[in-house]
């Protein structure tokens, strides 16, 4: 990672007018990241800004699929996940070649045996009123444009734009930057993405499918190949059901080494065409058109924590490169950061505050950072040559004790200290990979 100094000089904010708002922790972006981090803030008896460019129920491009590990940081934000509108999965059905296999969600001590799916239309806005319910300003309609820094280059507040009004000015002394995979505000203060990771892209669209939209399992395909081609997609395709008629159908994947970036839109055709005609995923049952997006994966930015400047979620390049998931990451790294800013506005200004901010990227670390940079290697050395298909091969599909070890490193389940053989091995192969070093400034 390369950090310099912001790419346009700031602005002074006794030039910028409007009306002036002041918070402890500004927040910038209500998706599952900032949501999260302003519950968490707000919950801490932290007055907390949320600014939200989109006004909710808003659409965003996802695979509405949760797996536990996202199920978990529902429930401890206390969302009621047993209310109308969630569809509880009982795990996944890999499908590779003319194998399929069911892999139930693990029974752990810390994660519950089951995953949910629901549209982000409505999730995002349920997550939003919750945090305004614990107590944080949501300012629905505001577009942040810019930090606003001091001399010493640290933020200390946000310039923003809401429609015809006159641009505002937002003071506090730590922001929180929950902007998803634009990251325009880590950008603007600097931080640019590591060029070496690679970035994987995702195509979604929903469609009418009574016959899939009640399944127990979220269905993965491990064997789709680029048009026209023999070479498997890095990727895999879902069918995640979402309980209303509809089923959520996408693919995700890397550049492939070789062959570059796949077109998603045709091997979507392509993957679909090969489905029974009775599931209804043809063009006639489609709502909407087919949209894609950019996954920033494995901790691709650095670094998580710089001159009052917190980054979590997508802005933090926190979706796993184990399998693409973000939704859970972003709300567990909004969570952490809330604590670590929460920890700090306890301290007065200056070195100890600042020591408790810089522990924000290092708890991330030791989250998640043995655990990424093996998934990045895998990322780099298998799935980006050929995809799921070589790991879900005869053997691992025909072995129950495998197929449940890769379903729980894929979705990082396991519980700590372990408590069972496949704990045991997994959190010790992962124990066994050097940890990252946490760059700091
Ligand atoms: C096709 C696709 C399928 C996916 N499927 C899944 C899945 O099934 N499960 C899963 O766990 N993950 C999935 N992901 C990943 C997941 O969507 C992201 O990791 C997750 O949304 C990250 O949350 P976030 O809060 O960091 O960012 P976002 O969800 O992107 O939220 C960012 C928010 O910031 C707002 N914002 C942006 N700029 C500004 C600004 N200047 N001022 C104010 N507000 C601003 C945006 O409007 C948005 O509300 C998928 C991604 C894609 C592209």
């Amino acid at each position: 990672m390369r950090e310099t100094t912001p790419a346009q000089s700031p602005p002074d904010d006794r030039s910028v007018h409007g009306s002036d708002e002041e918070a402890d922790v500004i927040v910038v972006g209500a998706g599952p990241a900032g949501s999260s981090a302003a519950f968490h803030l707000a919950k801490a008896g932290i007055d907390v800004l949320l600014l939200e460019k989109a006004h909710f129920p808003r659409e965003k491009v996802c695979g509405d699929g949760l797996t536990p590990r996202a199920v978990h940081q529902l429930i401890r934000m206390g969302i009621d996940i047993k209310a109308p509108g969630w569809t509880p999965s009982r795990g996944m059905r890999w499908v590779a070649g003319e194998h399929q296999v069911h892999i139930d969600w693990p029974a752990l001590g810390r994660y519950p045996d089951f995953g949910l799916s629901r549209s982000r239309h409505d999730f995002d806005d349920i997550l939003a009123r919750h945090a305004v319910a614990a107590g944080a300003r949501l300012r629905n309609g505001v577009k942040v444009t810019q930090p606003v820094t001091d001399r010493a280059g640290r933020i200390t507040g946000v310039t923003a734009t809401a429609g015809a009004k006159e641009p505002m000015v937002f003071h506090a002394p730590i922001v929180i930057a929950a902007d998803g995979a634009s990251a325009r505000l880590a950008l603007a203060m600097g931080l640019q993405r590591d060029r070496s990771r690679q970035i994987a892209t995702a195509a979604r669209r929903y469609y009418r499918s009574p016959e899939r939209s009640q399944e127990e399992y979220l269905e993965l395909w491990a064997d789709l190949r680029f048009p026209g081609s023999d070479h498997y997609l890095p990727g895999y395709g879902w069918i995640f059901p979402m309980g209303d008629g509809r089923v959520n159908v996408g693919l995700g994947a890397l550049p492939h080494r070789r062959h570059g970036i796949a077109d998603l839109r045709t091997t979507l055709d392509q993957w679909l065409a090969r489905t029974p005609h009775a599931w209804g995923l043809h063009e006639e049952n489609a709502e909407g058109p087919v949209r894609s997006a950019a996954l920033p994966l494995g901790f691709n930015r650095h670094p998580l924590y710089t001159r009052g400047l917190l980054l979590v979620g997508d802005s933090g390049g926190m979706i796993s490169p184990w399998n693409g998931e973000g939704i859970g990451q972003a709300m567990e790294a909004g969570e952490v950061a809330a604590e670590s800013a929460a920890l700090a506005l306890a301290l007065p200004r200056g070195p100890r505050r600042e020591r408790v901010l810089h522990s924000y990227p290092v708890e991330m670390n030791r989250r998640w950072g043995r655990y990424y940079r093996l998934g990045n290697a895998a990322a780099d050395i298998v799935f980006s040559r050929s995809g799921f298909q070589p790991i879900l091969n005869r053997y691992v599909m025909g072995s129950p004790f495998l197929l449940n070890a890769l379903a729980r490193m894929l979705t990082n389940l396991t519980d700590k200290p372990s408590h069972d053989v496949v704990d045991h091995v997994l959190n010790t192969v992962v124990r066994l990979v050097p940890a990252p070093h946490v760059r700091r400034r």
